[in-house]
């Protein structure tokens, strides 16, 4: 998985779904330009929608391009996340309403248990995995990740930039970090927000 820097999901389709030739990416690995190689099929807002998928011809590894601000294997946003983790986890009614997940009366429950989830995701493992990378700043991995970054909204999108130019290190999400990009196939498996084919999207 390599992230589309820059190209938040809001411009991805037009950059790498309905243009031309699509940007020139690096294999994380060994630096060759990915080409262009079938689509990734998810839910993003709860719409399935195709991401591309890209091929290191020398790795013989295939990546799917993420949009710079979009979780992998969550139908989440980090800055919806980012929004949540400010409020924190002892509100986890205002932070999931913090996150801009609406909910019907019945379904309130498991918006509030989404977003329980990306808590509890964000360990004790994380955090020390983030402030290993950080090591200019004090404090706890967001508090690192903003005098870095900076502290003004988005500055998970910004950590994601940070750590993929500096380490190769790609930010997934809740779901954690992944050197080079390179995920486990458990969690491919794991995840109800994807499925892959190889069919183009309907661009008409
Ligand atoms: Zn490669």
């Amino acid at each position: 998985m390599v992230p589309a820097l820059g190209v938040c999901c809001n411009e991805y389709a037009s950059v790498y779904v309905t243009g031309g030739p699509i940007p020139a990416l690096p294999c994380p690995k060994c630096a060759a330009v990915l080409q262009a190689h079938g689509w990734h099929w998810r839910f993003v807002d709860g719409l399935f929608t195709a991401l591309r998928r890209v091929k290191c011809w020398t790795c013989i590894k295939t990546h799917v391009v993420l949009p710079a601000d979009l979780c992998a294997y969550r139908d989440a946003k980090l800055p919806a996340v980012e929004a949540a983790l400010d409020v924190g986890a002892v509100h986890p009614t205002a932070a999931t309403r913090a996150a801009g997940i609406r909910w019907d009366h019945d379904e309130v429950a498991e918006a509030v248990r989404k977003v329980r989830r990306w808590f509890v995701a964000f360990d004790a493992r994380f955090d020390q995995q983030v402030r290993a990378l950080l090591t200019d700043a004090e404090g706890t991995w967001l508090e690192r990740t903003r005098a870095v970054v900076g502290s003004s909204p988005g500055a998970l999108v910004r950590l994601r930039a940070w750590l993929w130019e500096k380490h190769r290190v790609l930010l997934l999400g809740p779901t954690g970090l992944r050197r080079h990009g390179l995920v486990r196939d458990d969690l491919r498996r794991a995840s109800p927000d994807l499925c892959i084919v190889t069919a183009p999207p309907d661009t008409t």
